[in-house]
């Protein structure tokens, strides 16, 4: 087979992330139009990192885009954490607002724990808060952490079984590596967790049948070290020599894979529409008394 480019891999092996969760879109505007309340989502980023701000105008984008309410709040890096806890204590109190996101990462001096744990767990719609996270880890009701839960919903979407696979995920970081180990587990996956200590990855991830990605680092997945008709889901985001947003999976891997998820075009755009989703379920139970407390 030819050289792959990464933006147009074979339609049979690519997950198209871009047209599910636009149909996701779709379906949560379909639903705000029929429902008797407005969801109301809140986004806070703290200084002036350049990625921070595309990723949290593509939130804001994507509520209007649905019908929900949004309220953008950014801080300069001096206004302090304290100014940062004022604003998420006051925004805990406003019923209007339904989802609370907290943008990371936070400023140098801030201390994300403390941050994420001030927002009220009934508004937290990226799922990080503590509580929320040992929920799930035990199995009960929780907002699950958009970016798994969106690499779910596209194996799902593709139909793979997940019962007794093995799962190699590389990365262990809070917001995915360790709940998207979490989840493939829940759902009966053999999963093996891989990270910067991680002797031989090439042989852990060799042995895999599902393999996802989300180290940081540009390519760093290579073709030799993917099992023949592995499925792939590849979360990083970077930039390549060229300004150009790559993944971590080499785009050969395509060759390789019976399925694999483009960069840009596969998690990311679930990633939102997870956030929406979720937004969406918190306001559902929150303007519902009857819901409230029904976990
Ligand atoms: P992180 O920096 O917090 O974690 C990276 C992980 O990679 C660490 O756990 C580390 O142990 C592991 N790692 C580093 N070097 C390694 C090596 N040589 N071998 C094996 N493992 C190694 O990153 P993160 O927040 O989990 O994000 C990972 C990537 O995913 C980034 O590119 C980020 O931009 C992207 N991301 C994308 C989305 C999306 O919606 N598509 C969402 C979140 C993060």
């Amino acid at each position: 087979m030819n050289e792959i480019d990464n933006a147009r891999p074979p339609a049979s092996r690519r997950i198209d992330g871009k047209a599910l969760a636009a149909a996701i879109r779709a379906e949560l505007k379909r639903a705000v139009q029929n429902a008797d309340f407005c969801p109301g989502l809140a986004v806070v980023r703290v200084g002036d990192d350049a990625a921070s701000q595309s990723y949290v105008a593509a939130k804001i984008r994507a509520c209007a885009e649905v019908g929900f309410a949004s309220r953008h709040i950014a801080l300069c890096a001096e206004a302090g954490e304290q100014a940062l806890l004022d604003e998420i204590e006051a925004l805990n109190r406003d019923e209007a607002i339904h989802g609370i996101l907290v943008q990371l990462p936070l400023p140098p001096g801030f201390d994300e724990t403390r941050v994420i744990s001030a927002i009220d767990p009934a508004k937290d719609a990226d799922g990080f808060h503590p509580l929320n996270v040992g929920r799930l880890l035990i199995g009960l009701d929780a907002p699950i952490p958009c970016t798994p839960k969106g690499i779910l919903r596209l194996l799902d979407s593709e139909g793979v079984a997940l019962k007794g696979k093995r799962a190699v995920v590389i990365g262990r970081s809070n917001i995915v590596g360790k709940p998207i180990a979490q989840l493939l587990c829940a759902r009966d996956a053999t999963v093996t967790i891989c990270h910067s200590k991680t002797r031989d990855l090439a042989d852990e991830v060799r042995r895999a049948d599902i393999i996802v990605a989300a180290v940081g680092r540009a390519g760093f997945v290579r073709p030799e070290w993917i099992k023949p008709g592995a499925i792939i889901i590849d979360v990083g985001i970077n930039r390549n020599g060229t300004g150009k947003i790559v993944g971590d999976v080499a785009p050969e891997c395509f060759e390789r894979a019976e399925a694999m998820t483009p960069v840009p075009g596969g998690v990311g755009p679930m990633t939102v529409a997870m956030l929406l989703e979720n937004t969406w379920e918190l306001a559902r139970r929150n303007s519902n008394p009857l819901q409230r407390g029904a976990d």
